[in-house]
């Protein structure tokens, strides 16, 4: 299957007075047509920089960005381009609907300027095309609800017309960066199914961004595990609960079992995340890690690949490998 976005080497600081943030480390993926893509991580891993600076959002200053993000094959690096493709090809929601809604306009109103702006119908003559999207993410009274507010509706149903609004015009990338994680535990599972629905039916490309290994495996096809701004591991939904190799990956599946038994929402592994401005030398999880050698102190693993499955760890490196 062709790429629809190629990531090379993507590093995103951030120049504050006092120091560097480094969010991201220089990182490398490609999506696939109709593929969902997984970006795993705990928080302050990158995973929301990435898809910031993917969307364009990021200013620079403060942000510096280097590397390269191809849309279809082409760059889409300088501001030109990725305002034409924003919002319209690649498109984007949200862990906070009420955050992306006005509240002194009404969901069709809203709706409305975006269809108007990135495929050029009038607002009066989108009305249609709109509540028929509503329906598709299943709003009930869709015509009730095309001329309501947005404190009108109940937190999954503004996720959901988040989502119509994603869609509407039809994008081939959709990047959710934990668009359940603030509902409860029946709507989520309501929203991803809505989203694995719409996947089929759109035909669209999805980087699912979550913390959460229990939607991985809802909803992906293929995985990437971030640490401290940088790809760790990256395999197929398959390979990474069934074979997991990067010690981070195998901690993250371990407290996922152990803290379902306790009842716990969050995995823990024991340590801390790194924060970006004081990388540890060497491999960054070294701290955390059980097997840590003394190399991983001083050198950053290598990227090494087992068939389809990428890991960044010495363990994995020929002489290491039994
Ligand atoms: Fe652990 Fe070393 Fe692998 Fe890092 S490189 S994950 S410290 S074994
Ligand atoms: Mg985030």
């Amino acid at each position: 299957l062709e790429n629809v976005l190629e990531v090379e080497n993507l590093k995103v600081h951030f120049r504050t007075p006092e120091v560097i943030v480094r969010a991201v480390n220089g990182i490398s993926f490609t999506l696939k047509k109709q593929e969902t893509l997984a970006l795993v991580g705990e928080s302050g891993c990158g995973k929301s920089v990435t898809a910031q600076a993917i969307m364009g959002l990021l200013k620079s200053p403060p942000a510096i960005i280097s590397g390269e993000i191809k849309f279809r094959s082409k760059p889409i690096t300088e501001t030109m381009l990725i305002s034409s493709i924003r919002g319209k090809n690649i498109t984007m929601v949200f862990q906070e609907p009420m955050s992306s809604f006005d509240p002194l306009y009404t969901i069709g109103y809203q709706i409305a300027e975006v269809v108007e702006k990135h495929l050029g119908i009038k607002k009066k003559d989108s009305k249609e095309l709109i509540i028929s999207m509503l329906r598709r993410v299943h709003i009930p009274d869709a015509e009730r609800r095309y001329n309501e507010y947005p404190h009108q509706m109940s937190g999954g149903m503004l996720q959901r017309i988040m989502i119509a609004l994603a869609l509407i015009t039809n994008p081939e990338i959709l990047i959710a960066d934990e668009p359940t994680t603030a509902l409860d535990v029946t709507i989520q599972a309501q929203v991803l199914k809505l989203m694995n629905e719409l996947k089929q039916e759109m035909k669209m490309s999805t980087i699912f961004i979550t913390h959460d290994l229990g939607i991985v495996a809802e909803i992906a096809d293929r995985v990437i595990v971030m640490y401290a701004g940088r790809v760790v591991e990256q395999g197929s939904v398959y390979d990474i609960f069934e074979s997991p190799l990067h010690p981070y990956t195998k901690g993250l599946l371990e407290s996922k079992i152990k803290s379902a038994i306790r009842g716990r929402e969050l995995p823990y592994i024991p340590g801390f995340v790194p924060s970006s401005t004081q990388i540890p030398e060497g491999c960054p999880f070294h701290p955390r890690c059980k097997y840590a050698m003394d190399i991983c102190r001083k050198q950053e693993p290598g990227t090494f690949e087992l068939g389809s499955h990428v890991v960044s760890c010495h363990l994995y490196a020929e002489e290491n490998r039994a």
